[in-house]
């Protein structure tokens, strides 16, 4: 007979799913009631509010779409572009080419703008295309892009777009509850995020948010969304105001209990307070991997405080690496992706699992993995420098 399946308990520091808070846990473990009980609309309206406050917005229509993150992407491109819509992408990874994927799917036509894989998007290259383009509609970014470890200014690239009278779409995936995101005073028109990176929550649901101008542009369209579940206008007949809601999908009743918790949690905390935890526990990582001589692969005014890629050193099996530290120290971090899979791993710090516990583990576990390797690394100097770190 096939017995239950029981995980065995692991640390997350990969590009996500990151670690879930236990009182997540707990709150997913709880009965299941309907999805238009009255209790449950209580709870839908508690998950906006607190999802307004997450994204900095006072934008009505933000929700948690019932997938995961690529989900909220989808939502954002499959509502926004019509066929035959101009839409420039900035990409600097591999998320950034997801979007241009969904721009095409979706019958519009992508003006991919190619940035280097481990830097910030330049501005300026965004007003070059927008010059050439002026007929262009919406423009796309990612602003923490979780494949390189890369964060954008996310206000300059809105305004720039609102100036040329563009909407934008703006991937908060791994950014929100990590570090600062503010759609109203970035301008933002429509953003995306996922519930398992830095809410430390379970994978499955997508908080997006729309402001006026992106729902305007909705309710304007000349042609249908080419999504049912994900067609914005029916979903608000279900997510919308008051108690006449109507059947649209089952939500997932118990996901949702975790995204409440997760919420509350992030606001027992404060915004503030998170962003600086994410911090300063990025700045211990920092002391301590550069101590043992690894190098991050992001200029440092540049880098995601929350996703730090790092160079492997030189003659090292990387995922052999990464096996052992999984065996011995029940420990995940990430490889890495696309263009940069073999030269770096991803090591993230993200919510709940942004705790010195978790610097200190990764940090001599890599230490203790590679010393077995023969790696060239500086050896028993990295606690000393984690610990300077913190003072
Ligand atoms: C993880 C991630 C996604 C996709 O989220 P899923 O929950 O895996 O679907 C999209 N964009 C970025 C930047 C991500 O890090």
């Amino acid at each position: 007979m096939t017995q239950s399946f029981i995980p065995t308990v692991r640390t997350l520091m990969g590009p996500g799913p990151s670690d879930v808070n236990p009182r997540i846990l707990n709150a997913m473990a709880k009965p299941t009631i309907g999805h238009l009980d009255p209790e449950f609309i209580r709870l839908m309206d508690e998950i906006k509010g607190m999802l307004q406050y997450a994204f900095q917005t006072k934008n009505q229509l933000t929700i948690p779409v019932s997938a995961p993150g690529s989900a909220g992407m989808e939502t954002c491109f499959v509502n926004l572009v019509e066929p035959g819509d101009k839409v420039i992408v900035l990409q600097n990874g591999v998320f950034g080419g997801r979007q241009a994927d969904n721009v095409r799917r979706f019958g519009g036509e992508a003006i991919v703008v190619e940035q280097e894989w481990g830097r910030a998007i330049d501005p300026a290259a965004l007003e070059a295309t927008l010059k050439e383009h002026g007929d262009a509609k919406i423009v796309s970014f990612v602003h923490a892009e979780t494949s390189t470890g890369a964060q954008s200014d996310a206000k300059t690239i809105c305004e720039i777009a609102a100036r040329h009278g563009c909407l934008t779409i703006v991937d908060c995936v791994t950014s929100l509850g990590g570090s600062e995101v503010a759609l109203d005073a970035w301008g933002a028109d429509a953003a995306y995020s996922g519930t398992q990176k830095c809410l430390s929550c379970a994978p499955g649901l997508s908080p997006v948010s729309f402001n006026d101008r992106a729902v305007e542009a909705i309710k304007n369209r000349k042609t249908q969304v080419a999504s049912w579940f994900l067609d914005l206008n029916l979903v608000m007949g279900y997510w919308g105001e008051g108690q006449t809601r109507a059947y649209h999908h089952t939500a997932p009743v118990n996901a949702l209990y975790g995204l409440h918790e997760a919420l509350v949690i992030l606001e027992e905390e404060g915004l503030e307070q998170s962003w600086q935890r994410h911090i300063d526990n990025h700045n211990a990582l920092k002391a301590g991997l550069e101590a043992l001589g690894l190098t991050f692969i992001v200029p440092e005014s540049e880098r995601l405080v929350q996703l730090n890629a790092v160079s492997i050193p030189e003659g090292v099996d990387e995922a052999a690496v990464r096996k052992q530290l999984l065996t011995q120290y029940n420990l995940e971090i990430g490889a890495g992706l696309g263009s940069l899979a073999g030269k770096v791993w991803r090591i993230g710090l993200m919510g709940y699992a942004s705790n010195p516990k978790n610097v200190l583990l990764c940090v001599n576990a890599l230490e203790s993995v590679l010393s077995q390797y023969n790696a060239h690394i500086n050896k028993g100097v990295a606690t000393a420098a984690i610990a300077a770190a913190y003072q």
